[in-house]
């Protein structure tokens, strides 16, 4: 999809500041440049963007403020915590099946506990363990050592005190990524109809996009490039438009689109 201007694409760019004007939209990013254009979209989550509002430290600062009615279209808009956390042992010690995964679900009666553990031939030796929203948290902010103790006491519980300890652990911890700070978002019952119509207007010449922001493709990536396209497309189309109105009053306007999007910054 980049053929043709792969040159232009910025990776590994964090963008720290976003000015919004009248007639043009600027980025800096972290090592000082400065990208401006006459247009911008922003594909920044919904977490990434409530940062931005929460004005958390390492959050990315809007100049001036995104305006209240977008602020409120943002924050109305709940995010999901959602955390993976994979065990990686030197041996199976569980019973193989001729199925690819086998899901192993423990019903406790103490709320907080591990439930969800899927073992996959495709990932030998490794248990993968999923929690969401208050577990998930907690996971993230807690030491991976004590992850990895807690599971144990439940893979004991499954599978006996034999069981070896793992080599290795790996957690997301996507709610502390500053460029994630969530896994998914949902409209909850009672949020207005119209919450899309303001998560998409856009802010002077910024524009935003997103898989938050497909009213039918939401949640998925085909719906995040769908919404990317369509914003492109309407960009395009004011573009056209004003151009030729300036070639009617004999001027021709030279314009840029700036992109931000998947951590890269197309200028
Ligand atoms: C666990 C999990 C499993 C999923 N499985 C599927 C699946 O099987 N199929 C499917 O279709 N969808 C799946 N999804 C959903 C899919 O991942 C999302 O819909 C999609 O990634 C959203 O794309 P996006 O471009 O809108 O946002 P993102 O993917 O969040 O992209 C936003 C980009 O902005 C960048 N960014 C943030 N802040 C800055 C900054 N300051 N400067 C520069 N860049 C920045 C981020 O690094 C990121 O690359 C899954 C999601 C999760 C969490």
């Amino acid at each position: 999809m980049a053929r043709g201007f792969l040159d232009r694409v910025k990776l590994n760019t964090p963008v720290t500041t976003i000015q919004t004007a009248k007639e043009c939209v600027c980025a800096t990013v972290e090592d000082g440049g400065k990208y401006c254009g006459d247009y911008a979209i922003t594909t920044f989550s919904i977490g990434v963007l409530q940062a931005a509002i929460r004005e958390e430290e390492d959050a990315v600062h809007f100049e001036p403020p995104l305006p209240a009615a977008k602020q409120n279209a943002i924050n109305s808009v709940t995010v999901v915590h959602y955390t993976k956390i994979s065990l990686i042992f030197n041996t199976t010690f569980w019973n193989e099946t001729d199925e690819d995964q086998q899901i192993i679900h423990y019903a406790s009666n103490e709320r907080g506990d591990y439930p969800h553990f899927t073992l996959d031939k495709n990932s030998p030796n490794t248990i993968l363990v999923e929690v969401t929203e208050d577990l998930a948290i907690k996971v993230d902010n807690q030491p991976v050592s004590t992850t990895v103790e807690e599971v144990m006491v439940i893979l004991r519980k499954i599978y006996g005190n034999d069981i070896p300890e793992p080599q290795n652990a790996v957690v997301s911890n996507w709610s502390n990524d500053p460029f994630v700070r969530c896994s998914w978002t949902v409209f909850d019952v009672g949020v207005p109809e119209d919450i899309v119509d303001q998560l998409l207007s856009p802010v002077h010449k910024l524009y935003f996009a997103g898989d938050s922001l497909n009213r039918t493709q939401y949640g998925y990536v085909h719906g995040a490039y769908g919404s990317g396209a369509d914003i492109a497309h309407k960009i395009t189309s004011e573009i056209k438009k004003s151009s030729s109105a300036a070639t009617t009053s004999g001027i021709l306007k030279g314009t840029v689109i700036m992109t931000v999007l998947l951590s890269a910054l197309v200028i």
